[in-house]
């Protein structure tokens, strides 16, 4: 077995206020934010699948981050803490200073419902990257596998890919028109799978389509990223039944059904 080596990179967690610039509705159920700021200076985002920590106003409107120490992070005493969710540097462009999110509107929650009412001038608190996974570039073929909140992370990586890949993408979105422009320079099959009022945490669309891909020819590596009982049972099915490598995989729960992001 080809062994293909993967890199971690460690990054200085950075506290950040970032300031919106610019909204923008890219599809029904997903809301584009630009964000600038002088704070955004020295923000690095190394991988495509990279994570920030943001922070969202509180009940009274005030952002409150935690306080990064010697021994981790430790909370303001006395003052409500801002909820906290992890989503994905879409790009960053140093020159513009402009760092761009793709938050998914998928009804409740603090990150959804502020993304919702985004309007320039806003603020909110970002903290990280605090690493960044960067998987190698050498296997022949590489299949991503993710429902909406995955589509951030899939889109840039199509993007950075190296010419000549080739991609398998099965993505799954609530309707027709959620399905939005995907650039690539690789060898990219997109399939896309509509859920059509089943909710994300019930469909078995993303399991079914991956059962009858045909075992691409070479070594290949799987991304998987949905609710996080669907990754680990696609995790499960990629390893016993196909006999998928532990290192030629990446899974990750990216929301829980009926948990909040503060309880992951
Ligand atoms: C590494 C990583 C990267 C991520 N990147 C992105 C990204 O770029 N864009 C993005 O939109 N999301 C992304 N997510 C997912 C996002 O963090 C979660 O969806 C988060 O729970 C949303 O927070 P909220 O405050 O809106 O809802 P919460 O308060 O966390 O949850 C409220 C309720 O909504 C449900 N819920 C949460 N998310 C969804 C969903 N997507 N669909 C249906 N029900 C949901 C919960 O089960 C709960 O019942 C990422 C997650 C991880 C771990």
């Amino acid at each position: 077995m080809t062994s293909h080596s993967h890199q971690m990179i460690r990054h200085t967690v950075v506290l950040r206020t970032l300031d919106v610039l610019r909204v923008q509705r890219l599809t029904p159920h997903m809301q584009r934010v630009v964000f600038g700021g002088t704070e955004l200076r020295g923000f690095v985002s190394a991988a495509p699948d990279d994570h920030v920590k943001l922070f969202f106003p509180n009940s009274t409107g005030g952002i409150v981050p935690p306080v990064l120490g010697p021994n981790g992070p430790t909370y303001p005493p006395g003052r409500e803490y801002s909820p906290m969710r992890d989503y994905t540097p879409r790009s960053y462009d140093s020159e513009l200073g402009e760092l761009t999110i793709d938050f998914v509107l998928h009804g409740d929650g603090p990150a959804a419902t502020w993304a919702a009412q985004a309007t320039p001038g806003q603020q909110i608190g970002a903290g990280g990257p605090r690493g960044s996974n960067i998987i190698a570039d050498d296997f022949d073929t590489y299949v991503l596998v993710g429902d909406e909140t995955a589509l951030p992370a899939i889109g840039r990586r199509l993007e950075e890919i190296p010419e000549g890949t080739r991609v398998e993408v099965l993505v799954e979105i609530p309707q027709a028109d959620d399905r939005q422009p995907l650039h690539s320079r690789a060898h990219v099959n997109v399939r896309w799978l509509e859920r059509s009022g089943i909710s994300a945490d019930q469909s078995e669309l993303l399991e079914q389509a991956l059962r009858e891909l045909p075992t691409p020819a070479g070594d290949t590596f799987y991304w998987i990223a949905t609710e996080s009982r669907r990754t680990r049972n696609m995790r499960l099915w990629l390893s016993e039944e196909r006999g998928v490598p532990k290192d030629w995989m990446k899974a990750k729960g990216y929301w829980k059904a009926g948990a909040d992001g503060d309880d992951d």
